[in-house]
C-alpha cells in the first residue's frame, strides 16, 4: 500500500482565490484516479467552504484561509479553516436554507451541498476564534 500523502495551502481570503483553491485541491486529488463526478463533488464542496470563509468568516476583510489535504489509501480528507468570527450555533447553521445573510442572495445551501457531495462533514467552530470544516470522501466507492 502507498504511504499517506499530505498537502497544505494558505492564501488570502479574496474571491479570486476561490477558483485557485478548488482547482489546486482537485489537482492533488487526481492521484486517486477519481471519476469526473468525484472531482466535481470535491470541487463543489471546497468551493462552498472557501466562499463561506471569505463571506462569513472574514466578512470580506482580507485574512488567511488554510487548507490541509490528506490522501490515505482510497480516502481523501480535506480541512478548510479560517480564524474569523466563528459560528454561534453550528447545528442551526448546518440546516438547509439557514443563512445569516439573506439580503445578500445567500440561499443557505452551502453546508447541505458539502454534506451531499462528501461522505463525511464535521464543522468545528468557536465564536471569535474561527471555523474549521473537515470533510472526507472515499474515492472509487462505486
Ligand atoms: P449559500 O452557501 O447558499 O450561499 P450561506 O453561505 O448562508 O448561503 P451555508 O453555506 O449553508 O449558507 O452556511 C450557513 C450559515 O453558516 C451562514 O449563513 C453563516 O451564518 C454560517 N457560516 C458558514 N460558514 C461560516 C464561517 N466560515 N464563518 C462564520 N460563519 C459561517
Ligand atoms: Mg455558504
Amino acid at each position: 500500500m502507498q504511504r499517506d500523502n499530505e498537502m497544505s495551502l494558505e492564501f488570502d481570503s479574496i474571491s479570486n482565490n476561490e477558483g485557485f483553491a478548488r482547482v489546486t485541491v482537485a489537482a492533488f486529488l487526481t492521484q486517486l484516479n477519481p471519476t469526473l463526478e468525484e472531482v466535481a463533488d470535491v470541487k463543489t464542496a471546497v468551493s462552498e467552504a472557501v466562499t463561506n470563509c471569505i463571506i462569513h468568516g472574514y466578512e470580506n476583510s482580507i485574512e488567511k484561509i488554510h487548507i490541509y489535504c490528506k490522501i490515505s489509501a482510497n480516502e481523501f480528507y480535506v480541512e478548510i479553516s479560517d480564524k474569523g468570527k466563528g459560528i454561534e450555533n453550528v447545528k442551526q447553521a448546518m440546516e438547509p436554507l439557514f443563512t445569516t445573510k439573506p439580503s445578500e442572495e445567500r440561499s443557505g445551501m452551502g453546508f447541505a451541498f458539502m454534506e451531499a457531495f462528501m461522505d463525511e462533514l464535521e464543522v468545528v467552530s468557536e465564536p471569535l476564534k474561527g471555523t474549521t470544516i473537515k470533510m472526507k470522501k472515499i474515492i472509487g466507492l462505486t
